[in-house]
């Protein structure tokens, strides 16, 4: 027996994958390595968890997992709300909003242009202030 079989090649590092090292991506499909037994050395290119939606164990590459975990990462930009956002976010109208902000009740801040900007966890807070509506 001389047949070499083709030896799969990880996308993440493009190494060769062993036989237990050899996991697909749930989310890309493409082959990575990912070490299943401890008693082997292995490389990790890659992580295993368990979904509890699905009750199975769901690979993901570290490509994958880095482009899922990018879009949450830049909060600083959802944590803030502008006038007309705030006031969609809360069902008040902008004046009520710029009275309320006027009078303290809500922090915010001004930008220099004289724009307000609200935070979003003072504007959770004013919704769980006013309760249900
Ligand atoms: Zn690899
Ligand atoms: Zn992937």
């Amino acid at each position: 027996m001389t047949e070499i079989l083709p030896t799969d090649l990880c996308t993440i590092c493009t190494e060769p994958i062993e036989q237990h090292t050899e996991s697909y991506c749930n989310a890309c499909g493409r082959v990575f390595h990912l070490n299943q037994r401890e008693d082997l050395p292995g490389r990790d290119c890659g992580t295993v968890s368990l979904s509890e939606t699905h009750l199975a164990l769901v690979f993901i590459c570290n490509s994958c997992g880095e482009e899922a975990s990018a879009p949450t990462a830049p909060t600083a930009l959802e944590a803030v709300l502008d006038l007309s956002e705030a006031a969609m976010a809360t069902g008040l109208s902008e004046n009520e909003l710029q009275e309320q902000a006027a009078a303290g009740t809500i922090s915010h801040r001004r930008t220099s242009g004289g724009a307000l900007l609200f935070e979003r966890e003072a504007i959770q807070a004013l919704l769980h202030e006013r309760g249900p509506a």
